[in-house]
């Protein structure tokens, strides 16, 4: 990183911009993972580590909120509106973010720092899926979600399944779309209580929640709004998907009208027929 620029009020939310700013230039991206519905970049050891020893493991995070885009950009081209971050790299090419509703974050420091700052929330494990595996090494974030360990933690709730599905301190990564996805392809009724759902409806589940994330990983995205890649294309889901969206439209498995209710206060698609 040769330059750093945050704007504000932006969505940088630790620490503050001049913190940021210093302490990110000079500063090598070394890779690049994901947990749940957060980006994490490791960078290179801070300067001030030096010597022996272990050191401290820093991340630059970014979670792109509703409407927030993260691309490259050539430094001379204007920047557009909402753009709140840019990060001048050694190859000559500019990372941008921008978001024009501003739900989006970016944060830097340890994750220790990040979360006795209350900057980083509690993640649930990381569902199981082909994409961008969590390095080890990364401490702090749990590995792939095992069937043993989702069992677990439906059988201990007394919520509607989706409520539970997108609480993202017990299960990292699974948004509205998702959710109807994954219970549509296990005929799961989203409404049914989670420490109901038996072992081979449970199984389904597991397995319905990479089949979705996976589709969505192969076709670079769900374009329903504002998303695009980083290269600002959009995404081929949207068309993929089974339910959400499709409210009165026939069932893919039975043909019946698709019915919508609502979920932890989110609009909810299903099948009467095939979810139970
Ligand atoms: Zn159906």
């Amino acid at each position: 990183v040769r330059r750093a620029w945050v704007g504000t009020p932006g969505v940088l939310r630790y620490p503050t911009p001049e913190q940021f700013e210093a302490r990110i230039t000079g500063r090598r991206l070394l890779r690049v993972g994901r947990h749940g519905k957060f980006m994490l970049v490791e960078l290179d050891p801070p300067r001030a580590a030096g010597g022996e020893g272990d050191a401290q493991l820093e991340l630059l995070v970014v979670h792109l909120g509703m409407t927030g885009r993260l691309g490259l950009a050539e430094p001379e081209a204007p920047p557009p509106r909402h753009t709140h971050m840019r990060l001048l790299l050694s190859s000559g090419v500019e990372l941008r973010m921008q978001d024009y509703r501003r739900f989006g974050r970016v944060l830097l420091g340890s994750p220790a720092e990040l979360s006795a700052a209350g900057a980083l929330p509690r993640l649930g494990p990381e569902p199981v899926t082909a994409a961008q595996p969590n390095p080890e090494s990364w401490r702090g974030f749990r590995g792939d979600l095992s069937l043993r360990e989702f069992s677990r933690i439906l059988r201990r709730s007394r919520r509607p399944v989706k409520a539970l599905l997108l609480d993202q301190g017990k299960i990292a990564g699974l948004g509205n779309i998702y959710c109807d996805e994954a219970c549509f392809r296990a005929g799961v009724r989203p409404t049914a209580v989670a420490a109901t759902i038996g072992p081979a409806r449970r199984r389904r589940l597991h397995e319905g929640i990479a089949a979705a994330l996976a589709s969505a990983v192969d076709l670079r995205g769900s374009s329903v709004d504002d998303y695009r890649d980083g290269f600002g294309e959009k995404g081929r889901n949207q068309h993929a998907l089974l339910v959400y969206g499709r409210t009165g439209q026939p069932c893919a498995r039975c043909g019946r009208p698709l019915a919508k209710t609502v979920v932890a206060g989110r609009t909810t698609v299903f099948c009467p027929r095939c979810q139970r």
